[in-house]
């Protein structure tokens, strides 16, 4: 005898039903089939609105009617049974049963759970009718038992408690003698010892199915779904989530008791001890193994941790006071009043000092909890030896789960240290006394985010998930996102490192998709997308929630740099080729600095100083194994460079400034360039790395240009100006030659003190040679005195910086 259990969605259509009818077939042609079925997929929630819509006197109860009547007539008719006239008859007398229900509900206003149980019972009576039917029409020897003539309960409605030797006598006496080679059975549904309609509680169909399987004791038990077994965790809201193939009973149950939906947790308890196996499988997949139940496998996983579960809506209730400690029966007090209640209590936990006990319950019952509980201490409450209790919603549980969690030292430091670094706050924590899980209470907004967290720690081989945010698709922007878009593949199977664009924007519009956007073709999607705004950008990135989130501002606009608090306070890395914040005020620096080691949250700016070149990268690493830097001496102007390496007595000072700025080598206004203060800045941020506190007045800013070029209004006065002036730009020019010298703009930074400046570079020196837009930075250490640590290349230009953001981002993987 096979038990075979299918739930909503296998029953949920046409199309599926007849799948079911075909696993049915092929299984009845070996051995006689119990097949319990669940309501048609979402039908007991719409009767259960329907009532609520009744119960409140809002006609609209009648609409709902009217969809759970033509579901259930849309499937009749398209497994043709509409043409058989009893059938059809039957299913109208049900539904006009079901009809008056509603309309005695909307007249005298009122649901009780004995009601509510029986207008709830109308999903599984209906669904097995017709399931029944059909396969009677398609010539099976099949017959439709209603369960409530088996299972015997308590009255305690809407989740009855199951009546064993009665129950266990009924279904043993009632396969003795049928004949018929498959039985279907409606779930979830039973009769009370006094003959009243009760239910076994929400998803209760698969508990139907293992009350029969212990009660014949069947070699199996089987339960058909929508997915392909228990998985690691929610596969609907973790996409790498993968089915685990085997399960010890007592991990599965504590699963399931801590939300793994799949299986109803009960389900295990009758079929634990006679060590029945429950077989999950797939319906839509039913070549799929899916995942065995039982207490006999070799268990050859790597972690100890088998699977994450999670349960919503939590309330979590703190009682507290001076007067709990040492005295006993608080604790006692406490859970009489929950039970007296019917209050079901998922976690608790106390500290050692006494002076708190703190328990997590349903959501809804909140409120009965309070009342009840403040009820209880009253007289304690009045002499301020408890305070009233304290109640926090919109919290949910994560549990860890596996049997040889045990034996494993380190588990729940892991577990906490990952949800740190993500920013998730842990409300409360739990360890079960047989250490097979390990709980936490969260906050619901951030379930989401734990559980692929910790999916990805304990179940993806190092796997790592960066959510990329991108602020800027202009030149250097486009370039980061066709990098990223060519080298994804290398990056998942080299470096374990799966990267996603989930933001982009530009100034007019941005984009979105928590999924990672299609990067082929995101030119044309951001033609369609929202108006884009910098605080809505930041707003879509905090709620999207992403674990390994990464902001990365490909823009010089102050505005973009002002909100790299907001997201580092987020625990969203930062990645800025914008120079604005790293050379702002010292205090602003700090702040982000000290933001980014509170929150966890890298901030990077790689290229803020010679584009790609890996400047500042080494620079922190001397600095971090020890090293002091003494001096700094530097080239870091490819504008500035490409001005004066193509600038002599043949050509006019103005003309290669212009030149420069066609070939996108200045700023728009090259004054920023050719001031200095471009350079000015790259040197304070590399003063400020090397750990001085400095500002961008303390650096001395000797400039070559003419007071007329520093005072001129527009762009365009300005180059009138230097125009006006080439005779001072032709001496400078002169002097360096008569002195066999090349100019070259310098940056300097010694014992504290920096400076930028025009110099004559003689021959032999390191920075005579520097060609086109090249960079150069000599840094003198403590470890390199006299032969300095030289980092030379190409310091401007889009591709590179585009390749040093990208290489920002993967340092956001390892830290
Ligand atoms: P049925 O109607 O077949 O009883 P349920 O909806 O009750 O199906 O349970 C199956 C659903 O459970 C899956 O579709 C999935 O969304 C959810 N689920 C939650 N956690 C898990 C998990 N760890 N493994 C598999 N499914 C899970
Ligand atoms: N139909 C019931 C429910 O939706 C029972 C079940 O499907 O297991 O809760
Ligand atoms: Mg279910």
């Amino acid at each position: 005898m096979n038990v075979l259990k299918f739930g909503g969605t296998s029953v949920g259509s046409t199309e599926n039903i007849n799948k079911v009818i075909s696993i049915l077939d092929k299984y009845s042609k070996d051995d006689r089939v119990i097949c319990v079925v669940s309501a048609v997929g979402g039908i007991t929630d719409k009767l259960l609105k329907a009532a609520e819509l009744a119960q409140t006197k809002n006609q609209d109860y009648i609409l709902e009617f009217d969809a759970i009547s033509n579901r259930h007539h849309k499937i009749l008719t398209e497994l043709t049974l509409s043409e058989n006239q009893n059938i059809s008859a039957h299913l109208n007398d049900k539904l006009q049963e079901l009809r008056s229900l509603l309309d005695g509900i909307f007249l005298i206003n009122e649901l009780s759970p004995k009601t509510s149980d029986k207008l709830v019972s109308f999903g599984e009576l209906l669904s097995s009718f017709i399931i029944a039917e059909t396969m009677k029409s398609r010539g099976m020897n099949c017959v439709r038992k209603n369960s409530q003539e088996l299972i015997v309960t308590n009255s305690n409605f809407t989740k009855a408690e199951v009546q064993y030797q009665q129950t266990n006598n009924n279904i043993k006496s009632y396969f003795q003698e049928a004949k018929q080679q498959i039985t279907i059975l409606p779930g979830f549904i039973s009769k009370s010892t006094l003959g009243e309609i009760t239910t076994l509680g929400r998803g209760g169909s698969d508990f139907t199915a293992a009350i029969v399987a212990a009660a014949l004791n069947v070699s199996s038990l089987e339960i058909w779904t929508d997915v392909s077994g228990m998985f690691t965790t929610n596969p609907k809201l973790v996409k790498q989530a993968f089915p685990i193939e085997n399960l010890s009973y007592q991990e599965a149950m504590e699963l399931s008791h801590f939300g793994a939906k799949v299986l109803y947790p009960p389900t295990v308890q009758p079929v634990l001890n006679l060590n029945i196996p429950i077989h999950i499988k797939n319906t839509l997949d039913p070549d799929a193994f899916g995942t065995k139940i039982s207490n006999d496998f070799i268990e050859n996983s790597t972690t100890p941790v088998r699977g994450i579960s999670n349960i919503n809506n939590v309330a979590l209730l703190t009682l507290q006071g001076n007067g709990m400690v040492g005295i006993p029966g608080f604790s006692k007090r406490l859970f009489e009043t929950l039970a007296h209640e019917k209050i079901n209590i998922i976690f608790i936990t106390q500290a050692s000092s006494e002076h708190s006990i703190c328990f997590g319950i349903d959501d809804k019952d909140s409120l009965l909890a309070k009342t009840a509980i403040d009820l209880t201490f009253e007289n304690e409450i009045s002499l301020h030896k408890i305070d009233p209790i304290i109640v926090e919603t919109g919290l949910s549980i994560i549990a860890l789960v596996g049997d040889k969690m045990k034996s494993h030292q380190g588990i729940s430091g892991k577990m906490f240290s990952t949800l740190g670094k993500n920013n998730i706050n842990i409300r409360a924590i739990a360890q079960g006394a047989s250490e097979r899980n390990i709980s936490a209470v969260i906050s619901e907004k951030d379930v989401k985010k734990a559980l692929n967290t910790l999916h990805e720690c304990f179940f993806e081989d190092n796997n790592k998930q960066l959510n990329v945010f991108i602020t800027g698709v202009g030149n250097v922007g486009e370039h980061l996102v066709e990098q990223i878009r060519s080298q994804k593949k290398y990056l998942k199977e080299q470096l374990k490192i799966n990267i996603k664009v989930v933001g982009l924007s530009n100034s007019r519009m941005m984009i979105f998709n928590d999924s990672g956007l299609n990067l082929k073709d995101w030119k044309n999607q951001l033609l369609t997308g929202e108006k884009a705004s910098l605080e809505g950008f930041f707003e879509r990135a905090k709620d999207f929630n992403l674990r390994n989130s990464i902001f990365v501002d490909v823009t010089a606009n102050e505005e973009v740099s002002k909100l790299y608090g907001a997201y580092l306070k987020h625990s969203i890395a930062v990645v800025a080729c914008n120079k604005i914040a790293c050379s702002s005020s010292f205090e602003n620096y700090n702040e982000l600095k000290n933001l980014s080691l509170k929150y966890n949250a890298p901030f990077l700016f790689e290229t803020n100083v010679g584009a790609g070149l890996p400047v500042i990268d080494t620079l922190n690493n001397l600095i971090a194994s020890g090293d002091k830097v003494t001096s700094i001496q530097a080239v870091l102007s490819g504008s500035l460079n490409f001005v004066f390496n193509n600038f002599d007595d043949t050509t006019k000072f103005h003309d290669v400034v212009k030149q420069a700025q066609k070939e996108g080598y200045t700023e728009p206004d090259p004054r920023i360039d050719l001031s200095g203060v471009d350079v000015a800045r790259k040197i304070l941020i590399l003063a400020r790395e090397s750990v001085t506190k400095m500002n961008l007045e303390d650096i001395e800013n000797d400039s070559f240009l003419t007071k007329a070029n520093l005072e001129s209004g527009s762009v365009d006065d300005f180059y009138n100006t230097l125009i006006d002036d080439e005779a001072h730009f032709q001496k400078l020019y002169a002097s360096a030659k008569s002195n066999d010298c090349q100019l070259k703009y310098v940056a300097e930074f010694n014992e504290g003190k920096a400076k930028v400046g025009l110099k004559e570079i003689p021959q032999g020196h390191p920075f005579y040679n520097l060609e086109g837009k090249d960079n150069i930075v000599m840094f003198y250490t403590q470890r390199y005195p006299e032969q300095p640590m030289i980092i030379k290349g190409a310091g401007a230009g889009a591709e590179v910086t585009a390749s040093g953001l990208f290489a920002d981002i993967i340092r956001v993987s390892n830290k």
